[in-house]
């Protein structure tokens, strides 16, 4: 993989990285990236629900495995704290900016993987009906190696998704859950199901939130689901 990740401390709250590393269970890279490439050229991308499952997954890695961030960190992550643009995913925690760069190939992008899922949560917000979302992950043109990079041109997203948690629990039948990350906001529920809020506004005050952690721990089981067989 020719990704870089580049982790730049702004200075704020080194503590907080030290304990999100400390929970996180280090160390943070123990598959090799042989494995993780493997994975990454088999995810589904399109066909309902494996291409809305596989688009998490494949956003998963690229977060865990090439941005090695911690869990706790992409637990807490919302999709306005990453941008993606000209080739580079630009992403932004307490413990400062980590950037990966694009890959030729279209299976492995870094950038392309999580700009397929940001546009994805984008469409459950911006089209409520899950039905809408389904229809475009089940026709969805088949990623390749060869695809279009989404990464090159500039990914905005709608406002409401920005305050989205990037990575919101799932349901068992792989809906998303939505979390909202503002206090005031008002959730609605995707496909009927129940809401889980989160008070990312106290998220600085209170990094360490159970509901994250748990959140944490349910990513870095699914990571390790994926890598381990
Ligand atoms: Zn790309």
């Amino acid at each position: 993989m020719t990704e870089t990740a580049r982790r730049e401390p702004d200075g704020r709250t080194a503590l907080l990285q030290s304990m999100n590393d400390r929970r996180s269970g280090l160390p943070k890279q123990r598959h090799s990236q042989e494995q993780v490439e493997k994975v990454l050229r088999a995810l589904p991308s399109h066909g309902w629900p494996a291409g809305w499952l596989g688009r998490r997954d494949r956003a998963l890695l690229v977060l865990s495995q090439v941005a090695q961030l911690p869990y706790a960190s992409i637990a807490a992550l919302t999709a306005g704290e990453l941008q993606i643009a000209d080739g580079v995913a630009s992403i932004r925690t307490p413990g400062g900016m980590t950037r990966v760069r694009r890959n030729e190939d279209g299976l492995i992008c870094g950038p392309c993987a999580l700009a397929r899922w940001v546009h994805a949560l984008d469409l459950t917000v911006v089209y409520p009906d899950g039905r809408v979302i389904a229809a475009v992950i089940a026709r969805a043109v088949p990623l390749t190696a060869h695809s279009p990079h989404l990464c090159d041109s500039n990914n905005t997203i709608t406002e409401v998704t920005g305050r989205l948690a990037v990575l919101p629990p799932i349901d068992q039948w792989g809906h998303p859950v939505r979390t909202v990350s503002t206090r005031s906001a008002v959730s609605r529920p995707i496909h009927g199901r129940d809401v889980i809020r989160s008070r990312a506004a106290t998220r600085l005050a209170e990094p360490l939130d159970a509901r994250e952690e748990q959140r944490a721990n349910s990513l870095e089981q699914r990571v390790e689901m994926l890598l381990d067989h």
